[in-house]
């Protein structure tokens, strides 16, 4: 998609860039103060209900918080999916506020300590264990609690998915207990008095290519019918992954979502139910709820020219918004989506390096990016910003204020 695609997306009623309806330069002065981040829950709530009419009915969808952990969103989204996936006690915390039922919200990732999995079971939240140590770990915590812990094993695939922004899954990993040691782990739990509620499998992370996530998919179902036959009980609870992308760069195209939905249809109704019955199988996803939601407004502080590049300096940058200056993942730097927002049409096009107030050449927003004519105190939007923005960034490099936040 390109920029243009990306601001027709962000229209208001007057044809201006808008969050929430609300124009930019109203939402600034709302706000207080630039640079913020803007989040349009309605185009949440829009997403989500794309997300549920392409699913099999009954399949449960869960939000991964650390997308985008702000608690208004997280409010938000709550009521809207069946789990709230977390990645540390803090996200707990956050889900819990939100009044969402403790078995419903379900706790992965490498490293909990003890004082994390004493809080994750008196709490009574799904603990995925990440390693035998972790169930060991687990089985006193939950000693020490006095209650029965939800415990599931979360699986590192023995197959890997091409074309992952982020391979999560296959080969090494600090992620999950390797296919081949599940069985081991079970009969250990076991003895450990600790009841395996089954499995969850997360092969990788922004995916824009339906055939491989169906694969994956497909592969992750072989996996979970395998490692059920040797449960020592009945399976309850499956989590598929997720990893569904959204577009970047200016040659991504959307993920074909009906492929992925006909492709969950087709394994639940003929692989899953007729063998398990009714386990609960559930997806999780994060940037794809939220990431294309959200936008980063900056104002620019300066205009320059430097042996013929003109320069637009923004009062933000990677410290807050790091994956739009390439530093997040990105092997090869490519720009995120840009605008210049409240100018008129027909305003004259230049080609501008925008760059941020950080005292590094790593802080560049939009490299020789074609723009209408931008001066100081125009705003400067970066699309996109929905997932992996303010929490995802090095905000105390170079000590500047953090930006706000707003849900409209
Ligand atoms: C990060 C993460 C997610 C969310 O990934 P997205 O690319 O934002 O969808 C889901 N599940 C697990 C286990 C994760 O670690």
């Amino acid at each position: 998609m390109n920029d243009e695609e990306h601001v027709a997306a962000h229209l208001g009623p007057d044809g201006m860039l808008a969050v929430g309806g609300v124009g930019l330069e109203r939402l600034a002065a709302r706000v207080g103060s630039t640079p913020f981040f803007a989040y349009d829950r309605e185009a949440i709530s829009r997403r989500v209900a794309a997300v549920r009419a392409a699913l099999p009915e009954g399949l449960d969808l869960g939000y991964a918080i650390k997308a985008n952990p702000m608690p208004a969103v997280v409010q938000h989204m709550a009521p809207l999916v069946d789990t709230l996936d977390v990645a540390s006690v803090g996200e707990m915390a956050v889900a819990l506020d939100t009044g969402k039922r403790a078995e419903k919200v379900t706790f992965a990732g490498p490293g909990k300590t003890d004082a994390e999995l004493v809080r994750a079971v008196a709490a009574g939240v799904l603990v995925e264990l990440e390693s035998a140590g972790e169930a060991r770990r687990v089985a006193r915590a939950a000693e020490e609690v006095g209650a029965v812990p939800h415990v599931a094993i979360r699986v590192n695939p023995d197959f890997a998915v091409k074309g992952s922004g982020m391979r999560m899954g296959g080969g090494p990993q600090q992620f999950g207990v390797d296919a081949e040691q599940v069985v081991p782990l079970m009969s250990m739990m076991n003895d450990l008095g600790l009841q395996c509620e089954g499995f969850h499998v997360f092969a990788g992370s922004q995916n824009l290519h339906a055939d491989i996530l169906v694969e994956a998919q497909s592969r992750t179902v072989d996996l979970v019918l395998e490692l059920s036959k040797a449960a020592p009980r009945p399976v309850r609870y499956l989590n598929l992954g997720g990893g569904f992308g959204i577009p970047y760069f200016a040659k991504d195209r959307p993920l074909d979502l009906a492929a992925v939905g006909d492709n969950l249809h087709r394994l639940t109704e003929e692989r899953l139910r007729p063998v398990l019955g009714d386990v609960s199988v559930g997806i999780e996803l994060g940037r794809y709820l939220v990431g294309e939601a959200g936008l980063y407004v900056t104002r620019v502080v300066d205009r320059k020219t430097s042996r013929g590049t003109t320069y637009l300096v923004v009062d933000g940058g990677m410290h807050h918004q790091l994956a739009a200056s390439g530093n997040f993942g990105q092997v090869i730097r490519r720009n995120y989506p840009i605008a210049v927002a409240g100018v008129p049409e027909d305003r004259e096009h230049e080609e501008v390096t925008v760059v941020g107030c950080l005292c590094t050449p790593l802080d560049v927003l939009g490299d020789k990016v074609t723009l209408p004519r931008a001066d100081v105190g125009d705003l400067v939007v970066v699309f996109q910003a929905g997932a992996y923005g303010l929490t995802a960034s090095p905000t105390a490099f170079l000590g500047h204020p953090g930006p706000a936040e707003v849900l409209v």
